[in-house]
């Protein structure tokens, strides 16, 4: 079979994978935005209602103005501004097509995807890590009642729902879910809400368990889901609740097995951070870059779009010298 043969193949095409293709576009490189889902697949599936800690401007890429209605904008701004960019600037983005394996040989990459073959002279992984939850690793957590991503409230309304994790994303929902009428329970490993919890919606979240609105369990875990119920163990000992449906809030983590097929390494300790130069964003595979939220590891918390909306560019900087 012929393969494509590019310059350079950018693999994720959320913002920062946008972003590294604006710079290939502006040096006239035969690049190719290579994406498994729909543009900006990890924003897409945000909560419908979703609104960013991020003012818009720290959401531009390439110095391209966001216009929000207010400060931080909303998840279908935001799917209008990238799209807006990766359309107007006429990006080249290939959808739909999954990238299954990366392979260096002495002179070039070969890269298999869903639909076809490719070789590169270099390859960039913008991939995120909102794909792969975080599991419980409880029994019952297969059962078709538990969710591991959040997206409106309106089917938990006159429900019993229980959210676990205290994080932003597990507080929104709470609060979205009371808001509609669904009778909530947070089951909260830790002491408190997260200290990284929006300032905004911090106090919001607190006063709600504190007038009783909303259950919260502390310093507890989920232990057994069942099809009516759950058991959970507190400091007072385990308990049964009665429950309908069970979102567990507890984080994404990095695709490793993709990095790590490609030949990426990982420091050894439990954040498991890929290799990468942070001068060049290069990869300890020559010729293989990392870009955005991937480059933290388990530290997904570390890199988000405004600080890592300058990978495009460093990177693009560094192969300037190569291509
Ligand atoms: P992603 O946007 O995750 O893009 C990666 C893309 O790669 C995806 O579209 C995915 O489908 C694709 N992909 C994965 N594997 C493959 C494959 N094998 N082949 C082809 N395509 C593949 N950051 C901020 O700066 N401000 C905020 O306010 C903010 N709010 C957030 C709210 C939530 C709920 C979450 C989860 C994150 C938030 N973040 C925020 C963090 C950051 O915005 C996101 O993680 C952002 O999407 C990261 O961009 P990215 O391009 O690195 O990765």
């Amino acid at each position: 079979m012929k393969k494509t043969a590019m310059d350079v193949i950018i693999i994720g095409a959320g913002p920062i994978g946008i972003a590294c293709a604006l710079e290939c576009k502006k040096r006239h490189w035969n690049y190719v935005v290579i994406e498994k889902g729909a543009l900006t697949n990890s924003l897409f599936n945000y909560p419908l209602n979703m609104t960013f800690f991020s003012t818009s401007e720290k959401l531009e890429i390439d110095g391209i103005p966001f216009i929000s209605n207010n400060a931080k904008p909303t998840r279908n701004e935001a799917l209008e501004y990238y799209r807006r960019v990766a359309t107007s600037n006429k990006l080249e983005i290939n959808l739909y097509e999954e990238v299954t394996s990366i392979n260096k040989n002495d002179i070039h990459f070969e890269v298999e995807t869903t639909k076809q073959s490719y070789r590169a002279q270099s390859v960039i992984i913008a991939t995120g890590f909102y794909d792969i939850p975080n599991l419980l690793k409880v029994p019952g957590e297969d059962l078709p009642k538990v969710f591991h991503y959040y997206k409106e409230a309106h089917p938990f309304t006159l429900q019993n729902v229980a959210i676990v994790g205290a994080s932003n994303s597990a507080v929104d929902a709470a609060l979205e879910i009371y808001r509609k009428g669904g009778h909530v329970t947070m089951i909260v490993r830790d002491e408190a809400i997260g200290k990284r919890v929006k300032y905004w919606v911090r106090p919001d979240i607190i006063n709600r368990i504190e007038e009783g609105s909303i259950t919260a369990y502390f310093n507890s875990e989920i232990k057994e889901i069942r099809s009516n119920e759950i058991l959970i163990s507190t400091p007072n000992g385990e308990k049964t609740l009665p429950n309908d449906y069970v979102i567990a809030l507890t984080g994404y983590r990095p695709n490793f097995k993709f990095l790590a097929n490609a030949g990426v390494t990982f420091s050894e300790d439990e954040k498991h951070i890929p290799s990468y130069s942070a001068d060049t964003m290069a990869s300890n595979i020559e010729g293989l870059y990392l870009a955005g939220v991937i480059c933290g590891g388990m530290e997904t918390h570390k890199w988000f779009i405004e600080n890592s909306r300058v990978h495009a560019k460093i990177i693009a900087e560094a192969l300037e010298d190569n291509l």
